[in-house]
């Protein structure tokens, strides 16, 4: 076998480690994640007979393919020789070397990688299913902005192949395996798909939770607010923010600890306290980041 291994970002979601896994198996390559997986990842490995990939904490001296992501921040530590990167967010990349890179302005890592090996997939339900459960996690089910008509024919292509029939149902199940926060400790509910970006050399950290019930949110906000304060002081950020996005509401409370000012200017609202509700407001990659990340390049 070879020593190459396939790797998604740190805090792994269901896309960057079915990304990994489909695009390792079928290159012959190792698939690693950078850290624990979530529930909802684990729902659908569950679903497709499909065990979790090693965690690799580490990547000194290994040879890397990165899918998902490609911000040095967002990376697994010791990541230094890169082979490729397959991905579908901004690019913010430096290497001294050319190599191969594909980036699609598409919903999910999982659609590109089905593009590229149609027959692969098709042959092999559990890469179909894997890839169809990444499609769905990403998109929020195509209520996220990222959606793009892409996304939805290969989903439901995807679903073919698995013999789902129902993909919004199943896509529902899949996102109700990680969206209770009931008993959760507050700093795993911020971590457990959080990320690191530079924006123009200060970091800033956005983290974010999906829920079916907004409520398990304001019934424990102070907890929230506190946390967000202590990681801020604590960890060098200059913001830290916390997005409780509501995918049946179809929102976010956004919660924050830094200046009050760049969030005010970067979604044009007027804040008085340390969150505040975007309706509409589902995708961190494309109604949070960006805006934050312009306010922070004007001043
Ligand atoms: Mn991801
Ligand atoms: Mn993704």
């Amino acid at each position: 076998m070879s020593d190459i291994y396939v790797i998604g970002h740190k805090a792994p979601d269901t896309d960057t480690v079915c990304s990994a896994i489909v695009y390792a198996g079928i290159k012959g390559y190792k698939a690693a994640t950078a850290g624990p997986i979530n529930e909802e990842t684990e729902f659908a490995l569950k679903q497709f007979g499909v065990a979790a990939p090693e965690i690799l904490e580490n990547a000194t001296g290994k040879t890397l393919v990165l899918v998902d992501h490609n911000e040095e921040k967002q990376r697994v530590d010791g990541a230094e020789k890169i082979l490729a990167i397959i991905d579908h967010h901004k690019m913010n990349f430096n290497y001294p070397d050319p190599i191969f890179i594909h980036v699609e302005p598409v919903g999910s890592t999982a659609t590109i990688i089905s593009k590229m090996f149609p027959d692969e997939v098709k042959r092999n339900k559990a890469y179909a299913g894997l890839l169809l459960s990444a499609i769905l996690s990403d998109t929020v089910i195509f209520k996220s902005p990222t959606t793009t008509e892409e996304d939805k024919k290969i989903a439901s292509e995807l679903a073919a192949v698995v013999g789902i029939s129902d993909i919004t149902k199943f896509g529902v199940d899949l996102k109700k395996a990680k969206a209770s926060i009931k008993g959760k400790p507050v700093a795993d509910v911020v971590h457990v798909d959080f990320k690191d970006y530079d924006f123009k050399g200060l970091k800033v950290g956005i983290g974010q939770t999906e829920l079916v019930d907004i409520e398990e949110v304001y019934e424990r906000k102070e907890e929230f607010v506190n946390y967000l304060n202590d990681l801020k002081n604590s960890k060098g950020y200059d913001m830290v923010i916390f997005m409780a996005t509501d995918i049946v509401k179809e929102g976010t409370e956004l919660f924050y600890s830094g200046d009050a000012s760049k969030i005010e200017k970067a979604f044009n609202v007027k804040v008085s306290a340390p969150s505040v509700w975007l309706p509409g407001v589902l995708s961190r990659k494309k109604q949070v980041a960006p805006p934050v990340e312009k306010v922070y390049l004007e001043c």
